[in-house]
């Protein structure tokens, strides 16, 4: 079974099930197959055949889930990317990802032009019209960029035919995902249709997902976290995807409200902008499950937001590697503030010290996962997955700890670690204690030199207002933590860098740091 197939059955058995909303109109089950069969054919038509590769280039609309299912409908393997990547990165992947079609949003118009004279090995581009003088942008095109061009539109309304049946093996690529610029260069995830058919299955019935979910995708689809948790998962069950264009708050208040929303999933800083936000939370009186993953959630956040919406939030973790999630808190049992929960069902997490053996309950080590979620590699880099994948073991690169009921706690990222004079300083700790304060909205916490100590604890927070200075916060911090810990430098500033996904860009803040010293 893949999730192609599964959801091709939906629409045969019950076509008249809503699969998505979208800006006010619904789609059903039987009449997303169909576009799905259609613009598969169109794909056919355009010479794109099993094995080939497509690079989609969309937001939170229906062009992307079309795209996607109907490219891996011919067996052909998608690679979302962010569209509000650079050219640089966008080309990077292109070339990287040996992509053959594109399918972009017609804001990169601009991209087409200059990509039919740099990336000759792309054979074509489909543009998806989001604005009404797509059209008139798209005649102006050069003539070796119209050669190539087709709209999302016309393809759709001219396939009069379905796709030619293709077989799909489980171990076909069914996405490559380029992960986030946060850790490196970007090195290509690839995952199987048994990758993602087993992680959208285990991570729906984790959650309790039925036909009757109506779940919010606001997260960006181009990421795994959606892909998985709010198109994946939902569409396996049958149930409905929520599509918004954009995070906004007031949006999303009004979405969670016209459509009784029963699931919200997002990153933590939604989770912040949703509470500080003032709507009516009467909007959100379906919501049975928040979720939220990508990147630690504040415990104060949680707290705040459980109280505020009357929801429960349950914290989860993966990443690409893995499809991408191998923990969540469970929804039978208590669900802990700080932790990520227990592993998911088909998923093994483990603890392990340097030499790759599990370190007791409580102790500090790197988490490693084992499943059937586990990617098959990274694309053209055997080098890089060898050391990713060990003994069948996918090693993470997060620093963790358990407890005796099964409980994961993610402590940080391991090379975010930083060390004070011989003293490990976990980032996230000394952040969660600058988020108790009322006053701080956000923190990070970051390492950098110093003479004496080797490292030294650099603090970047946002404030609600200015009535705290930075000397009274460290005052704050050495109240609770110890003297080590207390960060030496603590910035005001008006937002943290972030990407699309919501993690802290690290690397522009030690840059900030670069900039100043
Ligand atoms: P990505 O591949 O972009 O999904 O990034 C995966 C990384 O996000 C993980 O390796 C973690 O460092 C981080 N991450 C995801 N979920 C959580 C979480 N709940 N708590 C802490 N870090 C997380």
């Amino acid at each position: 079974m893949n999730i192609v197939e599964r959801v091709r059955q939906t629409a045969l058995e019950q076509p008249a099930r809503r699969a998505y909303h979208f800006l006010g109109s619904d789609t059903t089950y039987g009449e997303f197959e169909q576009k799905v069969s259609q613009f598969a054919y169109a794909l056919q038509r355009l010479g794109v055949e099993k094995g080939d590769h497509v690079a989609l280039l969309l937001g939170n609309t229906p062009h992307f889930l079309i795209s996607l299912y109907a490219t891996m409908r011919i067996g052909a393997t998608a690679i979302p990317i962010n569209p509000m990547y650079t050219q640089d990165e966008v080309t990077y992947i292109i070339r990287n990802g040996d992509v053959k079609a594109v399918i972009a949003l017609d804001m990169l118009l601009p991209f087409v032009e200059i990509g039919v004279k740099a990336l000759p090995q792309v054979e074509t581009y489909i543009v998806c019209e989001t604005t009404a003088d797509t059209g008139e942008k798209f005649n102006s095109l050069s003539i070796a960029a119209k050669e190539k061009t087709y709209l999302f539109s016309q393809l759709l309304a001219s396939a009069t035919s379905s796709a030619d049946p293709v077989e799909l093996d489980d171990d076909d690529v069914a996405v490559i995902l380029y992960t986030s610029g946060t850790t490196g260069y970007p090195k290509g995830a690839m995952l199987s249709h048994r990758n993602l058919y087993s992680n959208a299955r285990d991570v729906g019935h984790f959650l309790g997902m039925t036909p009757d979910d109506r779940v919010i995708a606001t997260l960006p689809v181009f990421h795994v976290f959606a892909l998985t948790v709010v198109v994946n998962a939902p569409l396996l069950q049958g149930a409905t995807v929520l599509l918004a264009p954009r995070f906004s708050p007031s949006e999303i208040y009004e979405l969670a409200g016209s459509q009784k929303a029963t699931v919200f999933a997002g990153v933590p800083t939604m989770y912040n902008f949703l509470y500080q936000f003032e709507g009516n939370v009467e909007n959100f009186s379906n919501l049975r499950l928040a979720v939220s993953g990508g990147a630690p959630l504040p415990v104060q956040v949680l707290n705040d937001f459980e109280e505020k919406f009357k929801v429960r939030v349950s914290e989860g973790y993966g990443l690409s590697e893995a499809s991408p999630v191998t923990c969540f808190n469970p929804l039978d049992r208590e669900r802990k503030a700080g932790s990520i929960g227990t592993s998911i069902s088909n998923v093994e997490n483990k603890v392990v010290d340097e030499y790759g053996n599990e370190v007791p309950v409580g102790q500090v080590g790197e988490l490693i996962v084992r499943g059937p979620n586990v990617m098959k590699g990274y694309y053209k880099m055997p080098e890089e997955t060898a050391n990713a994948i060990r003994d069948g073991w996918l090693y993470t690169g997060d620093l963790a700890k358990k407890d005796e009921e099964g409980y994961f706690f993610i402590v940080d990222r391991k090379k975010d670690m930083i060390i004070v004079g011989g003293f490990n300083v976990y980032p996230r700790e000394v952040e969660e204690v600058l988020f108790s304060h009322p006053n701080v909205i956000e923190a990070a916490v970051v390492g950098f030199p110093d003479p004496n100590l080797g490292e030294a604890v650099h603090a970047y927070v946002v404030l609600k207002d200015n009535s705290i200075s930075e000397e009274e916060l460290r005052q704050y911090c050495a109240q609770h933590v110890v003297k080590y810990k207390v960060p030496k430098v603590i910035e005001i500033l008006d937002e943290l860098p972030k990407n699309s996904t919501g993690k802290i860009l690290r690397r522009s803040l030690k840059e900030l740091q670069k900039t100043k010293s």
